[in-house]
């Protein structure tokens, strides 16, 4: 058993609210430690620490900014199998995966090493008689995100790494499911020469999250996490003056066209399917074959192969995928799976009784496949987030096309196909944030930006790539004229160009 407070000013502190919560180590289902939940006091601690140190960060040249996050790069990579093995054990996931997560965290670091360049301004010599513009961005001040069980190292590193480099102090709230990770991240940042208070990691749950977001001193919030919770956020956020980017859950959908190579279509499905338990946003929960022949020989290569899906602890280094997060969750998603099988879909692969020798009371659920799904279908409309596809048979493209394009989330979605014609036109007319030609997670890389669209984003500004940038500055633009250029006296018409 370990105890897990906040990181504040630079260092570990307890917590003193007197609230925790468990984490669980998923595969044996035992609670292995205990998390502060902080207390406004706790929040108003930080907050005052982030505002103190910002201004001399800010203030930093950009080189020297970029330069922590060089180091920090380095002490990633040295520190890569003691952070994916604490990531594993509170997450469950594999740890080949759990060195995923840390890496897609990594590469934002590395772009942002970039920051001298991609924050310079733009400049307008003689935009008027003598007279210069200039628009320059500076940072917003204090930000906060807020982030969730599934990826405990890369989307912490996607919301702080651009905050920082931009000049921002920064407070995390992590999800309180699996915080071991966020906390050591912020010591790393810490020992690769960050000043203390630039960077604060705050545990805690609803009472922590609203702390912040009713805090005059956050001016921007970043959320990722459920669509309900990132929609309360949003409007939260907004109704107090804040800037926020919330970004919700997901449903995404793979087309199978029937030219497509079914073998290579069946692989990617099972690794965006049930790949870290389908517990990822963009994992593929949704097959849609197009025309009866293709589904029947895609289920056909399906069915052997969820069936001989590893499911394992992640000290399994054969494993396939790990344990679903919690005993709710593994509940949620059993009581889903029965859900499908009353509305009529056919459960091809249950995985509902799983069990594995050794881990019986682990949160495991087994690979599942349905086939027959319908729009209608609870199973269809809800994100179940484990380790279920659901099998929608389309006789046309146009039809194939409809699903996503109707269904309230807007994440992800891929296209299976030889055909140029078929994938331009899905590309360019289907209305979700991020597309895949025959890769089944298109998950942008840290130089693009990543969101989704309709129910799975709020806000107008993606994670990383430029947009980052955009997000966690503001615009100054300056208008100047030196004395020697000043012609005429008062003016009292409005100037123009004319
Ligand atoms: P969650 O919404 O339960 O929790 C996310 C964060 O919000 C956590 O830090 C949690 O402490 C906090 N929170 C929970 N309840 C709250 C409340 N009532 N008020 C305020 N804050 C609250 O999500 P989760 O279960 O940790 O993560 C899974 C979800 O996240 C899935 O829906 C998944 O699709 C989504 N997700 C989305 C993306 C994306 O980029 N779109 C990426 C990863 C995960």
């Amino acid at each position: 058993m370990y105890e897990l407070g906040h990181f504040i000013d630079g260092k570990r502190v307890a917590g003193t609210s007197g609230r925790t919560a468990n984490v669980f180590n998923p595969a044996t289902g035992e609670v292995q430690a205990t998390v502060a939940l902080a207390s406004d006091a706790e929040i108003a601690a930080a907050v005052a620490s982030a505002k103190a140190a910002q201004p001399k960060w800010a203030a930093m040249n950009p080189q020297r900014r970029a330069r922590v996050f060089m180091k920090f790069v380095q002490l990633l990579n040295e520190n890569m199998d003691p952070l994916a093995e604490m990531l594993s054990r509170e997450h469950g996931k594999t740890i080949e995966d759990a060195k995923g997560d840390i890496v897609r965290g990594l590469e934002v670091c590395e772009f942002v090493i970039g920051i001298p360049h991609l924050a310079k301004s733009e400049f307008t010599e003689g935009a008027g008689p003598n007279i210069d513009m200039y628009s320059i961005r500076q940072a917003v001040g204090v930000g906060a995100g807020i982030t969730p069980f599934n990826f405990p190292a890369m989307i912490p590193m996607w919301m702080f790494a651009p905050a920082i480099a931009c000049g921002n102090a920064f407070i995390l709230k992590p999800s309180e499911r699996d915080p071991s990770v966020p906390l050591r991240l912020a010591e790393l940042m810490i020992e690769a020469g960050l000043p203390e208070g630039v960077l604060n990691v705050i545990n805690g749950d609803k009472s922590a999250v609203d702390g912040l977001l009713t805090h005059p001193d956050i001016a921007a919030i970043s959320f990722v996490g459920s669509t309900p919770i990132a929609r309360y956020v949003y409007g939260t956020a907004a109704m107090n003056g804040k800037r926020a980017q919330c970004f919700g859950g997901a449903k995404n959908h793979m087309i199978i066209m029937p030219d497509a190579d079914l073998d290579q279509a069946a692989n990617a499905l099972m690794g965006a399917g049930y790949g870290s338990a389908g517990e990822r946003c963009m994992a593929i929960s949704v097959a849609v074959p197009v025309g009866e022949e293709t589904a029947n020989r895609l289920v056909e290569k399906l069915i052997p192969m969820v069936e001989s899906l590893r499911v394992g602890p992640y000290t399994d280094d054969k494993a396939d995928m790990g344990p679903v997060v919690t005993k709710e969750a593994q509940a949620r998603i059993k009581s889903l799976i029965d859900r499908g099988v009353e509305e009529g879909a056919k459960l091809l692969v249950d995985g509902r009784n799983f069990s594995l020798q050794g881990y019986e009371d682990g949160f495991f659920v087994g690979g599942c496949l349905f086939d027959n799904v319908t729009p209608e279908m609870d199973i269809y409309k809800t994100e179940i987030f484990g380790p279920v596809l659901s099998v929608v048979r389309a006789k046309t493209y146009e039809e194939a096309l409809d699903l996503p394009m109707k269904h309230e989330y807007g994440n992800g979605v891929a296209i299976y196909t030889r055909d140029g014609d078929a994938a331009r036109d899905f590309a360019s007319r289907i209305n979700i944030g991020m597309v895949g030609v025959n890769v089944p997670i298109p998950v942008p890389l840290a130089y693009h930006s990543f969101g989704g669209w309709k129910s799975s984003s709020f806000g107008d500004l993606n994670q990383h790539g430029t947009d980052s940038i955009k997000f966690w500055t503001r615009t100054k633009t300056v208008t100047s004229r030196w004395p020697s250029g000043i012609k005429s006296g008062a003016e009292f018409v409005m100037p123009t160009m004319k």
